[in-house]
């Protein structure tokens, strides 16, 4: 099967090659899809995408009519994707529900210690010459309260490691899970979780109830000087509010590896230009903020697995008219 592949960096090629075995024709496209790039996809009976790729009504319709059938998507969130319309023009989607929830757990968890150690001024100063301790301090995890919000994959195996810490951790989740309980956790209302919780971490999905999750009223409510880690999709926070409530002190650390407005900005080397979101720009300058590029999917065992169900999905449709993981707008409902 013809496939187009979006927003196709060095390392989507190696791994999807090792994956396909020359099953697929894969035609490698480094820009993202939009409207205006949706052409590209002339000739291809299915489209592979990745987060920041728009696979909005304009666009699906542009695919259909190109013939496309399928959008095999490579990553696990599909917020990025009108499943209506995907619905209307016939076109299915296909996801990967699962690769390594390590891979992003761990991720968050990097994130915290390099805030609360300050491990990136401190390698900085060292670098410099300048062994004083001044401004590093930092404090225990041991004993403190993790508020983990979604407990889902992702929250299972952070919640695994956070007891290993040796943390109380509450959870926030519409659908309790007892894994989670046994691996330690309580669940409670959000309320009690933002009142309680010395770091706030955050693994539920992006949809219309998640959106703006963590806004001004939620920081008012959260412990003076909370740590708050966002590893799951921008628009869970509101950005705005956030610095905000760093400026006032109630957010003592923030953790991001995803971004509101990031699809302007990742996945690419902007070295050499000047920043344009005025607000991506106000986050760098404060030290306690550490902000990565949407990389806590990027390990070897995550992206081999990626590539290995993005593969199946493939064959699956071009065999039997079905992907082998779909996203179905009844899925949702
Ligand atoms: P999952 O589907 O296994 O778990 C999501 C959990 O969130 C579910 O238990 C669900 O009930 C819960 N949830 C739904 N609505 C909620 C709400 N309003 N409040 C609290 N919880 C809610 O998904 P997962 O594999 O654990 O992934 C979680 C998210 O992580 C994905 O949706 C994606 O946005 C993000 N993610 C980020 C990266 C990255 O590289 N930064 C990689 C993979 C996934």
């Amino acid at each position: 099967m013809r496939v187009a592949v979006f927003s196709s960096k060095s390392y989507d090629r190696q791994f999807l090659e090792a994956a396909n075995g020359g099953k697929h024709q894969l035609m490698y496209l480094e820009p993202r899809l939009d409207a205006s790039t949706a052409i590209a996809a002339d000739g291809a009976l299915a489209v592979c995408a990745f987060v920041n790729d728009h696979l909005d009504a304009e666009v699906l319709a542009a695919l259909a009519r190109q013939g496309v059938k399928l959008v095999a998507l490579r990553c696990a969130g599909f917020n990025n994707v009108d499943l209506a319309a995907a619905k209307e023009f016939g076109i299915e989607i296909a996801r990967v529900p699962e690769y390594s929830p390590y891979s992003v757990a761990e991720h968050a968890v990097a994130m915290m210690l390099t805030l609360n150690r300050k491990i990136h001024r401190a390698s900085a100063r060292v670098r410099e010459g300048n062994f004083a301790l001044e401004g590093l301090l930092g404090f225990d995890f041991h004993g403190k309260t993790v508020g983990v919000v979604g407990t889902g994959k992702i929250g299972l195996c952070f919640i695994r490691i956070m007891a290993g810490f040796g943390c109380k951790v509450l959870a926030y989740d519409p659908h309790p899970s007892q894994d989670c309980v046994d691996a330690g956790a309580r669940y409670v209302e959000l309320p009690e979780l933002l009142h309680e919780s010395d770091i706030v971490s955050l693994h539920c999905p992006l949809t219309p109830q998640t959106q703006h999750l963590i806004n001004e009223q939620a920081i008012a409510t959260m412990k003076h000087g909370v740590m708050l880690i966002n590893i799951s999709r921008g628009g869970i926070i509101d950005t705005r509010a956030v610095i905000r409530g760093l400026k006032s002190g109630i957010i003592g650390s923030l953790g991001l590896d995803v971004y509101e407005e990031e699809d302007n900005l990742f996945f690419r080397d902007l070295s050499n230009s000047m920043i344009h979101d005025d607000v991506f720009a106000r986050l760098l300058t404060f030290p306690n903020v550490v902000v990565t590029g949407h990389q806590a999917f990027f390990t070897q065992e995550a992206l081999t697995e990626i590539a290995k169900i993005t593969i199946e999905n493939l064959s699956s449709f071009e065999q039997n008219g079905k992907a082998a993981h779909p996203v179905s707008v009844e899925r949702i409902a």
